[in-house]
């Protein structure tokens, strides 16, 4: 054991929830050490992953079109998560978000125009030049620019709690073990998603089938140990941001070209050649995080989407090339389900099909009628050559379940009481805005606001 090192403020998890509380902190004038479970390659978790961040905003300066104020985006928030959320703490992370683009900014990040395509976000979302990762490389950048020591491939880290206060936690490195104290303790070490093992109690042996988008270090060991010291647990064990990604994607960090955009253009069945959901429910941005789920539910968790050439160039291109056939018949043997069952459904849908003016930008008036299952918007007979397949596997984004906090970030310790020195931001409380459902880009705002919420108070509290 090397001597004890001592900070004002630990933070363990160095995505940008970690980073965020780490400069807000530092700027608060506290000592700052970041415990980051992955080489300094494979630094910023999920957040390497991410493109875009969802700020209220009145105006629409650069990088944002239009205006989506405050009612507008908790309707939106209201209607993703069934009401299942924290309403003070929602509001809170709303409002807060106004400031995200110009926190960013003057902690250089920079932005981009807005994407276009199927992900209409314009409006709504805020893209970071260059991606997360570049995101993650500024405010690495910025916190080493303010004294922020970070620590990498800091494994097996050993939280010592004290009733309800943090007093000093053991890691290892290098197979040495080291000790540092801290006033506060940041807990932004994400969910639970990388650890099939935990999943699989939530999901049963289905979870066995789910790929991890991400990082395979958010393991929740952070968490875990959180929850049994009796820290107050918000949100669900099998409720998740999850996305129907190409089936052919890796295991872990296959990252955002795995996502599989073609659904609202065509129809998607299961492994019977049977449809089970309408795809063309509202905008793929506002629908695309139920399908995770939608194809956790199918036998054997696989599904096919399915488009004919129309739909070709309508949706965001990804990296593996579909599956193509010029026969409908030679396309459910590519994907290897009953050619008759794929051949009846498609049929039946056809025929099913009014005819109305195609806007894939807009809620049109292409639907079905009289089906079992109908499609609302976007349903045009699948009848040009050549048809596309996607296999879909359900890809784990993020877990909901967390620590419950309050509006200073801080843990909940049963009724109503906060936790003195131990705070918490990004995936590992998202749980108390998402009861579930999800809204393109508030991962990233919530990890954000409470970023900056947790770093502020933990400095105060350090001093
Ligand atoms: C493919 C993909 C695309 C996404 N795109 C978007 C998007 O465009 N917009 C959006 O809003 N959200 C997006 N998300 C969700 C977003 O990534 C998260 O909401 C956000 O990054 C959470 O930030 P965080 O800091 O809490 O977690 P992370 O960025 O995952 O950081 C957690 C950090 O903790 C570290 N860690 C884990 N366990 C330990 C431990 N025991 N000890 C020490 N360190 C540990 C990890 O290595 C990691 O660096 C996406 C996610 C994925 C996977």
């Amino acid at each position: 054991m090397t001597s004890t090192d001592h900070f004002d403020v630990i933070v363990l998890g160095g995505g940008q929830a970690g980073l965020t509380a780490a400069i807000t902190a530092a700027e608060n004038g506290a000592s700052v050490c970041i415990l980051e479970v992955a080489p300094r390659a494979m630094r910023g978790g999920n957040t390497r992953h991410t493109r875009n961040l969802r700020p209220m905003h009145e105006s629409g300066a650069f990088p944002m079109e239009g205006a989506y104020g405050f009612d507008e985006y908790l309707d939106d928030l209201l209607r993703v998560t069934g009401g299942e959320t924290d309403h003070a703490l929602a509001e809170l992370t709303i409002r807060e978000s106004e400031h995200a683009i110009t926190w960013l900014q003057d902690h250089g990040v920079a932005f981009q125009p807005p994407l276009s395509g199927t992900l209409h976000l314009g409006r709504t979302n805020a893209f970071f030049l260059g991606g997360g990762k570049a995101l993650v490389n500024s405010l690495y950048r910025f916190a080493a620019n303010l004294g922020v020591h970070t620590v990498y491939e800091a494994t097996n880290i050993d939280l010592n709690i004290s009733g309800t206060r943090f007093i000093d936690l053991t890691y290892q490195q290098e197979s040495n073990t080291h000790r540092i104290s801290g006033h506060c303790l940041v807990a932004a070490a994400g969910g639970f998603e990388a650890n099939l093992d935990w999943l699989e109690e939530a999901w049963g042996p289905a979870a066995r089938n789910f790929l991890v988008r991400g990082t395979p270090y958010n393991k929740g060991n952070i968490l875990r140990q959180l929850l049994d010291a009796e820290f107050k647990q918000v949100g669900d064990p099998d409720q998740c941001h999850a996305v129907a990604i190409d089936g052919r994607a890796p295991t872990y960090d296959g990252g955002i070209v795995s996502r599989v955009d073609s659904v609202p253009l065509g129809i998607v069945v299961n492994n019977a050649g049977k449809r089970f959901f309408d795809e063309g429910e509202d905008f793929w941005p506002k629908r695309y995080a139920i399908w995770g789920r939608l194809i956790a539910a199918q036998t054997d968790q696989i599904g096919y989407a399915i488009t004919d050439a129309k739909a070709d160039g309508l949706f965001m291109p990804t990296v593996l090339p579909p599956l193509k056939s010029k026969t409908i018949d030679g396309l459910a043997k590519q994907i290897d389900i009953p050619a008759a069952a794929l051949l009846q459904t498609i049929d039946q849908f056809n025929a099913a099909t009014i005819s109305g003016s195609f806007n894939h930008q807009a809620l049109d008036d292409c639907r079905t009628q009289d089906l079992l299952i109908n499609k609302s918007h976007w349903a045009r007979k699948i009848d040009t050559p050549p048809y596309s397949a996607y296999p879909l596997r359900p890809g784990i984004t993020f877990t909901y379940l967390g620590v419950a906090v309050d509006n200073q970030a801080r843990l909940q310790v049963g009724s109503g009481n906060a936790c003195e020195n131990i705070f918490a931001a990004g995936e590992v409380m998202a749980g108390n805005i998402l009861g579930h459902g999800y809204l393109a880009g508030i991962g990233m705002t919530i990890g954000h606001v409470f970023g900056r919420i947790a770093g502020k108070e933990a400095a105060k509290h350090a001093h």
